[in-house]
């Protein structure tokens, strides 16, 4: 199968304060993407009213870091984040719809607490493969041999006895706030001896695969979540499966309720660093946003009008508030 070797989609999974806003600050920093001026002290992920008054991250939404990998190809990571609480249904399976792997964000200290437990449960059970961060190697009261321990145990409890050779994932050692991470673990409370997050990019690259695709396939976008633009009204943010998506094209807009309608785009957007900007194309494996068509929703798919092909819906499971 071809595929996409200059993407990777990844979701990013973290107990609240165990660092993922550092992380990916750090992660685009490094990739060069803040302009001259501008405030990086702004927060990435959390620029949302709602988010700032829980202090917690709730719509997943996606950050595009590019990455010379070490052939000199350059390489898009879309970093997509999940919520920390498992109490907003729907947008962990969401989120994990768009992506071919997860970083796990502990915190080198607190170790895996029960809210990483139900989105670890449901990457899981999607076999998506998993790179281990531990966060936070740096801190005075880092535990970091224990916390890999307790990372292994959740998983061993989450999986079936079939299922272990999920346990064989990259762990790699990190200080977000320091932006170095290394693959091998630090004494406590010690930086990692890079000095800078390569070693976390590399594994990324090597160990989430690159979307995959058919040659010569329909077009097929699948319609992950909703936002909504000022300007632009609902916007309905996508990952193309196969085929290409062009700006101004007549789509089948393949219905939750089975009904087929031809409908033209208004616009196309794609990510560059934390900014929604206007693309001409998108091809399989890509994460865009949409906007023309008011009455979309999650799960619907975006089709060739003469060979129409919906993707499945999206099977939610609503989780308990009271999730230990
Ligand atoms: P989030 O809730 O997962 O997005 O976590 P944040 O990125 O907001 O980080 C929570 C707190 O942990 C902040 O005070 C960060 O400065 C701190 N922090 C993040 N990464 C590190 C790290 O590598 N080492 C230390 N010592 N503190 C960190």
């Amino acid at each position: 199968m071809p595929t996409r070797t200059d993407l990777r989609n990844v979701a990013i999974v973290a107990h609240v304060d165990h660092g993922k806003t550092t992380l990916v600050d750090a992660m685009l920093w490094q990739s060069g993407a803040f302009r001259v001026g501008q405030d990086v002290e702004k927060r990435v992920m959390d620029s949302m009213d709602l988010e700032r008054e829980k202090g917690i991250t709730i719509l997943a939404k996606n950050t595009a870091v590019r990455h010379r990998a070490a052939d000199g190809s350059d390489v898009t990571i879309n970093i997509i984040d999940t919520p920390g609480h498992a109490d907003f249904g729907g947008e962990v399976e969401r989120g994990l719809e768009m992506v071919d792997g997860v970083l796990l964000l502990v915190d080198a200290s607190e170790g895996p607490l029960p809210q990483t437990r139900f989105v670890l449960r449901k990457a899981l059970a999607k076999q998506l493969p998993i790179v281990l961060v531990i966060n936070k190697v740096d801190r005075h009261d880092a535990r970091i041999a224990e916390v890999v321990e307790e990372t292994y145990e959740l998983f061993l409890d989450l999986l079936e006895d079939d299922e272990t050779h999920v346990l064989d994932f990259p762990v790699v050692y990190a200080s977000a706030k320091a932006g170095r991470a290394t693959l091998t673990a630090p004494d406590n409370g010690t930086q990692p001896d890079s000095p800078d997050l390569e070693p976390l990019f590399a594994t990324i690259l090597d160990a989430i695969p690159a979307p995959t695709y058919t040659e010569g396939a329909v077009l097929q976008a699948h319609v992950t979540n909703l936002d909504a633009s000022p300007y632009l009204g609902r916007l309905a943010l996508c990952r193309v499966v196969e085929g290409t998506l062009t700006r101004n094209q007549a789509v089948a807009w393949c219905r939750a309720d089975g009904s087929v309608r031809t409908v033209k785009l208004s616009e196309l957007l794609m990510t560059d660093a934390l900014e929604r900007v206007p693309a001409d194309s998108a091809g399989p494996g890509d994460i865009v946003a949409i906007a023309g068509i008011p009455d979309i929703t999650i799960g619907e798919t975006l089709s060739d009008p003469n060979d129409p092909k919906p993707l499945p819906l999206i099977t939610v499971d609503e989780p308990s508030i009271s999730m230990t």
